[in-house]
């Protein structure tokens, strides 16, 4: 008999299910957290360019809003489905647990290509998109934010559209805005800091000095180069090897992260750096490193590379780049990997941060910002690690366990189950 493949929704009740056993998690509740609260799906016209109405498919999913208002991105992609964004929201709500940030999980959608169209239809699909879900969202109910292919541009014309709709200015209804619209200093970098913060307390533990440690980064984008700088400006970390789609580079003597991505910006790559050898991703997540920072992909680190891992400390910083075979792997032979939802929290952490700024129209300093991220990421890590000592079981397990507990304790303490 042929296994049935999981789809990405499938896959994300599974691991409830395995965390909902292993915590002895109350049935009622169990059930209420597989599937979404509530899910839109609406068809925004869209006038073109070339004077035609197109109708796109677009989906806002609020999973959980038991520990405040729902929360989560949009994503403008042409293999959308309703089951990812299903699975991102109920994401979102073990994240914004696991970071203690007051808010459920959401995440929102369309179906479109936005490489394929001109900035006024982008611009006119996004207030569509609002026009078609403003009743559903609200600064204390639904809060959304940037995502895969949406931008700060696309936040802003949102929160106009809603604006307009409800008749005066409203910046907290939205996160990830440009700053001289009510968004946050430090939002840019947030995620690749806060999983710097991460690193910093997983290195105390293991005892690993990080200045002079070896650092490998996988993908060169937003989260990448910023993990690369700032290992090197806040840890004094040697990043010695960094790739993106097109390969990696590595020099053993350590490469500077700003030299790089100046010469990507000019060529379109890391690759063919003039003080380093070429190499291919697959050779840089086994590299005997200290660190190893998956930034780019989901599922890199499988079931079938995970034993050459050499790497002490994994920072996942993108979605998804360690199965949970893998994950598995890794923490038998000794490694401790700091999983996605915790190691990237980052961004939302910030964007909480922008929430409060925008509702209290006070702005706070960069420094300000930066202190409060170390801060909700350090105590975020210290508490899944000592559940992980506590229950003798890896970190990804340990966060899904104190987010999970975090969550159904709301619930109950609401009187939901
Ligand atoms: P990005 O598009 O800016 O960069 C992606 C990078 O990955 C690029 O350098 C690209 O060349 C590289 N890449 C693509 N295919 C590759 C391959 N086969 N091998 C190696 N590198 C490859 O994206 P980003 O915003 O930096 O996001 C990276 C990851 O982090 C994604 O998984 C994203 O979901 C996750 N993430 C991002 C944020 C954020 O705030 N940007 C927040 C949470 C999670």
């Amino acid at each position: 008999m042929v296994e049935k493949q999981l789809n990405l929704f499938e896959m994300t009740q599974a691991q409830l299910d395995e965390i909902a056993s292993f915590i002895n998690l109350d049935a009622g509740i169990h059930a209420i957290l597989r599937e979404p609260m509530k899910e839109f799906q609406v068809s925004v016209p869209v006038r073109m360019d070339d004077g035609q109405i197109k109708v796109f498919k677009g989906f806002r999913i609020q999973h959980n809003n038991a520990r405040g208002p729902f929360k989560g991105g949009i994503r403008f992609h042409p293999e959308e489905t309703i089951d990812t964004i299903r699975a991102m929201a109920m994401l979102m709500t073990w994240k914004c647990a696991v970071v203690n940030a007051p808010f459920g999980g959401g995440k929102g959608g369309v179906i479109c290509n936005p490489k394929e169209m001109s900035p006024v239809e982008i611009e006119r699909l996004s207030r569509g998109y609002i026009d078609a879900i403003w009743e559903f969202i609200g600064y204390y109910r639904d809060i959304p934010a940037p995502d895969v292919y949406t931008n700060p541009q696309i936040m802003a014309w949102m929160m106009d559209e809603y604006s307009k709709l409800k008749g005066y200015y409203i910046p907290e209804v939205i996160t990830g805005k440009p700053v001289n619209l009510g968004g946050s200093l430090g939002r840019v970098d947030a995620t690749s800091r806060g999983g710097v913060y991460t690193i910093m307390e997983a290195a105390k533990h293991l005892g690993m000095d990080l200045s002079g440690a070896t650092v490998a980064v996988q993908g060169y984008g937003n989260v990448g180069s910023n993990v690369a700088l700032l290992m090197r400006v806040i840890t004094g970390a040697k990043i010695v090897a960094v790739s993106d789609s097109k390969g990696g580079i590595c020099n053993p003597g350590g490469l500077d992260p700003r030299q790089v991505l100046q010469h990507k910006v000019e060529t379109g790559s890391v690759i063919n750096f003039p003080q380093a050898e070429n190499i291919s991703n697959a050779e840089l997540l086994e590299m005997d490193v200290d660190i190893l920072c998956p930034s780019a992909l989901e599922n890199v680190i499988t079931k079938e590379n995970a034993s050459r891992i050499k790497a002490r400390l994994v920072g996942a910083l993108a979605n998804g780049p360690i199965t949970a075979e893998a994950d598995n792997v890794l923490t038998s032979n000794g490694i401790m990997v700091i999983p996605d939802f915790l190691c990237n929290a980052g961004g939302v952490t910030v964007s909480y941060f922008e929430w409060v700024q925008s509702l209290d129209k006070y702005y706070w300093g960069e420094e300000q910002v930066h202190q409060r991220l170390n801060q909700h990421m350090s105590r975020a890590f210290q508490s899944v690690l000592a559940e992980s000592l506590k229950q003798k079981v890896s970190v990804r397990l340990a966060a899904y366990c104190v987010a999970v507990n975090r969550v159904a304790e709301a619930m109950k303490l609401r009187g939901w189950g």
